[in-house]
Parts: C-alpha cells; sequence; structure tokens
C-alpha cells in the first residue's frame, strides 16, 4: 500500500472508531500519525502520497492507528505535544497539556510585565508544561516547578533541558511544601474534576493519572490548600493564580477571599467561560 491508500483507511477507520470521542480529528490525526510513522514532516506526505510504505513502516503505522482507535491520547502515541509553541515530551505518568490552559500562562506574564526579574512558582507541574512556558518569556526569572509525582518531575526536567531552560528548577512536595523564600507569582493547573463527574470516562482523561485530574469531592480541596499556603510564599503585591472549571469561578473567589486575598477576578476564554481566578 502507498502512503495515500494507508492514510484513507486510516482516516476512515480513525473516524468510526472516535465518533463519540471529544476532540478528536481522524484526518489530522491520521497524517500526524503516519508522519510520526516516516520520521518525516506532514508536508512530505502531501507531496508524496504515491510512494510506496515499507512494510515494516506501514505495520508501525497501524499499531498507532488502533491505539488511537482504543481512544489512547494521540499526544501519548507519538510522545509529544505542542504547548505555548514549545514542544513538551508527554508519558502517561503527565496529563497531556491542555491548549487552554495557555489562558492561565497568558494571565500570568500580563501580571508580571514590566516587574523587575524575579521568582515564579508552578504548583503540580506534570510535564512542565507552564513552568517552561513562563520561563521561556521570562529569561530573566527563576521558575520553580513542583509535584508530588517523581516520574512527573523526570519529564519536566527532560523537558526543560530539551528546551534550554536553564532559569528552572523541579522539587519534589505537595504544593507550597517545597518552597523556600518568596515568589511574585505562583501558578497552579490542580486537579479539580469533582469525582463522579462523567468528563473523567471520556476521551484523553481515560488514559490519563486519575490524580493529575480529580482530586476527589467537590474537586476544590487543592485550591483551599494552596490557597492558605502560599500566601506565605507570596512577596508583597505578588500573584496567587489557578486554573479551574468553567463552573467553579465562584467558589474559587470565595476561597481567595476567605483568605484575605485583594483584587480577586476571574478571567474568561474566547468563549466567555470562567477559566482563570487570581487574587
Ligand atoms: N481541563 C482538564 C480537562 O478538562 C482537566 C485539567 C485539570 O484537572 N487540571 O480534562
Amino acid at each position: 500500500m502507498n502512503i495515500g491508500q494507508h492514510l484513507e483507511a486510516a482516516r476512515a477507520d480513525l473516524g468510526g472508531a472516535l465518533r463519540d470521542c471529544p476532540g478528536a480529528h481522524p484526518g489530522l490525526e491520521a497524517e500526524i500519525l503516519m508522519a510520526e510513522a516516516l520520521e518525516t514532516p506532514r508536508s512530505f506526505l502531501y507531496a508524496h502520497p504515491e510512494l510506496e510504505m515499507p512494510p515494516a513502516r506501514g505495520q508501525a503505522y497501524r499499531a498507532m492507528v488502533e491505539r488511537r482507535m482504543r481512544g489512547e491520547p494521540i499526544a501519548y502515541i507519538t510522545g509529544t505535544r505542542e504547548f505555548w509553541s514549545l514542544t513538551f515530551r508527554v508519558t502517561p505518568e503527565v496529563l497531556v497539556p491542555r491548549p487552554e490552559t495557555e489562558l492561565l500562562v497568558e494571565t500570568a506574564l500580563e501580571r508580571l510585565a514590566g516587574s523587575a526579574p524575579g521568582r515564579i512558582a508552578d504548583l503540580g507541574t506534570g510535564s512542565g508544561a507552564i513552568a517552561c512556558a513562563l520561563a521561556s518569556e521570562r529569561r530573566g526569572d527563576e521558575v520553580t516547578g513542583t509535584d508530588i509525582s517523581y516520574d512527573a518531575l523526570e519529564i519536566a526536567r527532560a523537558n526543560a533541558g530539551d528546551l534550554g531552560l536553564h532559569n528552572t528548577r523541579f522539587v519534589h512536595g505537595s504544593w507550597c511544601a517545597p518552597l523556600d523564600g518568596s515568589y511574585q507569582c505562583i501558578v497552579s493547573n490542580p486537579p479539580y474534576i469533582a469525582a463522579g463527574d462523567p468528563h473523567l470516562d471520556h476521551g484523553d482523561c481515560r488514559f490519563e493519572p486519575r490524580t493529575a485530574l480529580t482530586p476527589g469531592g467537590d474537586g476544590l480541596a487543592p485550591f483551599h490548600t494552596i490557597a492558605r499556603d502560599a500566601r506565605g510564599h507570596l512577596s508583597e503585591g505578588g500573584w496567587l493564580l489557578f486554573e479551574h472549571g468553567n463552573d467553579q469561578g465562584e467558589a474559587v473567589r470565595d476561597i481567595l477571599t476567605a483568605q484575605g486575598y485583594e483584587r480577586v477576578e476571574t478571567c474568561q476564554d474566547l468563549e466567555r467561560r470562567d477559566r482563570v481566578t487570581l487574587g
């Protein structure tokens, strides 16, 4: 079979298998996996659809397509995901970085704009995507990522290394526990999905670390803990920023206000849903 025929078959198979999978793009994903199988840019596929696939490559391609047909996130199959125009390694030990999380990075950068170089912390850093995005934009700042997962810290360090971000460090511990001294900005995209939310049983979530998605209960526990503990680590005029679920804006504002934070506000995404709250 040639490249074009393989792609056509994969497109049809993925289209059928991922019919109910939110955010799936069968045509695009067939091409991404093909580019991976042939270790070539996607543009090569458009130029050479008639090229015969070497059988070993064809088999490797089908194996990847079948993993995706079973619902595995494409980022775990290719081992990479773009975030903030940077390429990150991802494995099943970490949450796949989401495009919507760029709003958290954007909001933090707005608050930091014009400030002297200082220190930033990212709590529950996972792949290190948020920490690295901030470190890439704020080269003069030192960015600390914390996580309770040693596997995640290893991936975060590898990502920072690949990206040449020497202004990062990744330390083990729960939320604020490993922090020392003060920070001008503390950000977190903690697990916040409520226990039993059907979202957990759909799409990529089924394959991601549960502990990165849900803290159990109403999903708000990490916001309480971090809001309480981050106070002692913020410098004068510093900001704490959270990503949260689009129905948690009011609850998170209340948590911050109750802990004595000032200038508490929520930012919305392009669809006008509450996604980031800061104080
Ligand atoms: N926003 C992610 C999702 O919808 C969840 C991320 C998180 O819990 N921090 O799957």
